[in-house]
């Protein structure tokens, strides 16, 4: 469990509910080498709920960045997430979609018990979940439900700005028809976001297929990074038999290898980057593993649940408290 901290004063907050991909880790069905490993109890190997981060510029408001299928779990598990007033109370304030995936929509389904909140997100992300009956469990006369448009800055709470800019990606998987997928396809079905607060800039990418230019220039300077952590290796599912699709083709770039996140961030000027977004194939979650100590070298963090982040103007400095 994390301990709750007071509001103190303005300060940027991240806190990592889940930092696995979909699925999580281990996968329920999954035998791959590291789900093979945790069944068989081997140490070193930490479970990850599926992915959704929290932030807030007082501690006491929070706004969900994407909600899994593990989310009453996560509320659960941290303590910044639990009611504290009242016969009804929730510090989750907002919610905001980055995309339509499953494994980042499902956990709405767990907020449908009348607690007000806003729902934010691209018309074209709300056009997915209207499409779905099952959204109708979200009562409208207490979700609001807001669209946001493309770099345009809005203060969902109290001091907290968020941009919503768009990242090379696809379309939900469930929404893919029979023809060829563009897997680079930049509009308004997978986004990045960036979060300001008390003069702090993090950014949340959880789904990115490549890092053009123009993003690279947008993240430069950045104090804080939570950065697509899917896969390794391009080919990794394959590698490990448990899936005929590569990174790329999920809309994920891999960390290695020429076009991987490991090189195209060599040099970048960022605060802090962490990937976020792990799946359980990633060789990355072993302890021991080489690749690990790749990631760790290139300056990158791995996230775990429970991770915080806090960001405060005064002295530029990032802490983080671990569970
Ligand atoms: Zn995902
Ligand atoms: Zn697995």
């Amino acid at each position: 469990m994390i301990e709750m901290r007071g509001a103190a004063g303005a300060q940027l907050r991240a806190l990592v509910l889940g930092a696995g991909a979909g699925g999580g880790f281990p996968q329920w069905n999954c035998r791959c080498r590291n789900c093979a490993s945790f069944w068989a109890g081997e140490a070193g190997l930490a479970p990850m709920s599926q992915s959704s981060l929290a932030v807030s510029a007082d501690g006491e408001n929070w706004l969900l960045l994407n909600a899994s299928p593990d989310l009453r779990q996560q509320i659960i598990n941290a303590s910044q997430m639990h009611p504290r007033a009242g016969k009804r109370h929730s510090p989750i304030k907002a919610v905001l979609l980055t995309n339509g995936d499953l494994d980042h929509i499902a956990g709405l389904i767990t907020l449908r018990e009348k607690q007000g909140f806003d729902l934010l997100a691209t018309e074209e992300i709300h056009s997915v979940l209207r499409a779905n009956p099952v959204f109708e469990a979200l009562d409208p006369e207490f979700v609001s439900r807001k669209p946001i448009a493309l770099e345009a800055p809005s203060e969902v709470l109290p001091g907290l700005t968020v941009t919503l800019f768009a990242v090379p990606g696809k379309v939900p998987l469930f929404l893919e028809g029979e023809g060829p997928v563009d897997t680079s396809a930049v509009g308004e079905f997978t986004v990045g976001v960036e979060i300001a607060a008390a003069g702090q800039r993090l950014f949340y990418i959880p789904g990115c297929a490549a890092l053009p230019a123009d993003l690279a220039a947008r993240l430069s300077g950045a104090d804080l990074l939570f950065f697509d952590g899917t896969v390794y290796h391009d080919d990794e599912m394959i590698r490990e038999g448990v899936g005929h699709k590569t990174g790329a083709r999920m809309g994920h770039m891999a960390m290695a290898g020429p076009g991987g996140s490991l090189a195209a961030f060599s040099g970048l000027p960022i605060g802090r980057k962490i990937f976020i977004h792990i799946n359980n194939t990633n060789p990355v979650l072993r302890a021991g593993s080489t690749e690990r100590a790749a990631v760790r070298a290139a300056g990158w963090e791995i996230a775990c649940d429970g991770l915080e982040v806090a960001l405060t103007r005064q002295d530029q400095s990032a802490q983080a408290q671990g569970r």
